[in-house]
């Protein structure tokens, strides 16, 4: 175990300062994927500066329609609230499919938003990866197993899956991360939050270096939008998706009004299904059109032996999720 200092933060600005002050800090929210990073010898703060107390945890309306989220709500928090559950049942369905009550409890929304790949060549320090040692080669590509890659958004540098749930709702739903800094506050749409790995896959996402997520805002969806999330794994719980899809579809008149969709589990970030989402404007509302942008959606998919399944099986999941969500449950 590396030695690190512990400093609590009190508000926002003495975080964000302390940060910025500090060289090799980092921010410690609920802690359940950086502890299990630093002691696994992939994470080595200096610093670990504490922001529990600050006063991030409420949810609230927003002016304009659509709810605020602060960055330290508890995910278990966020799933059980009333306005989420009945205006965002794809947020609760998505959360409550990740990891145990007992994460859940801990975990944080900002959290969530950072975790860190579940590669695991990424975990084992005997194994070249890109992702850890920049430049070091991908033990992935190069004779390993890849069943639970990417097939989305790869490069050949990287095909590791992100692996929040919670974010490929997030990214369905057109959420907004709020950050500050001591450069002041900014808005980041969550589909450009997550980066696609390329030739940096160490740098994950669009945050600066010492940008502490402040909160995370959900627009309004239109009148009579439903929405869903499904998710694929090897078994019932504390897993993994080997594919996953959160939907939000309006139907009118027997045609598409407005969909937004977003896979997890095949790609290296959370992925907005734009194609499909482009095929199915204005389409009818039938089995056939889904499949029909299911499969135009993966037609870039690039797959290995080990996860050539992921194919096919996204595209019945999609296809499911959306006829899901056109007949009664
Ligand atoms: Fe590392 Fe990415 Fe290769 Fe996994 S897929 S070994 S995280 S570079």
């Amino acid at each position: 175990m590396t030695r690190f200092a512990y400093v609590r933060a009190k508000t926002v600005v003495a975080a964000v300062e302390t940060m910025a002050n500090t060289p090799g800090a980092k921010f410690l929210g609920g802690g359940t994927n950086l502890v299990d990073l630093i002691r696994a010898d992939i994470e080595h703060p200096d610093t670990l500066i504490d922001i529990t107390p600050l006063p991030l945890t409420g949810i609230e309306e927003l002016p304009a329609g659509g709810l605020r989220i602060g960055a330290l709500a508890k995910n278990s928090h966020v799933a059980a609230h009333p306005r989420i559950r009945t205006r965002y049942p794809v947020l609760t369905q998505a959360i409550l499919a990740g990891a145990s009550g007992q994460l859940r409890n801990m975990a944080t929304v900002g959290g969530n938003l950072l975790q860190r790949t579940r590669c695991h060549y990424f975990y084992d320090t005997a194994t070249q990866c890109n992702k850890r040692t920049p430049g070091e080669g991908c033990t992935a590509l190069n004779g390993g197993h890849n069943r639970n890659h990417a097939i989305l958004g790869t490069s050949p540098h990287c095909i590791a899956t992100h692996p929040s749930d919670l974010s490929v709702a997030l990214t369905a739903l057109d959420a907004v991360v709020e950050t500050e800094s001591t450069n002041g506050r900014r808005r980041i749409p969550v589909r450009d939050f997550h980066r696609p790995p390329g030739t940096t896959p160490d740098v994950e996402t669009a945050l600066h270096q010492h940008e502490l997520i402040t909160a995370v805002e959900l627009p309004q969806l239109p009148p009579a939008t439903n929405s869903h999330f499904r998710k694929v794994r090897d078994r019932a719980s504390y897993a993994f998706a080997l594919v996953s899809v959160a939907a939000a579809m309006k139907v009118e008149d027997g045609r598409v009004a407005d969909v937004r969709i977003a896979l997890g589990g095949v790609a290296t970030h959370p992925w907005r299904a734009r194609t499909a989402e482009s095929v199915l404007r204005d389409a009818p509302a039938t089995e056939a059109a889904f499949r029909e942008a299911a499969e135009a959606e993966l037609a870039t998919a690039v797959t290995r032996p080990d996860n050539a399944f992921k194919a096919p099986l996204a595209i019945r999941t999609l296809t499911a999720t959306l006829a899901g969500l056109v007949r009664p449950r």
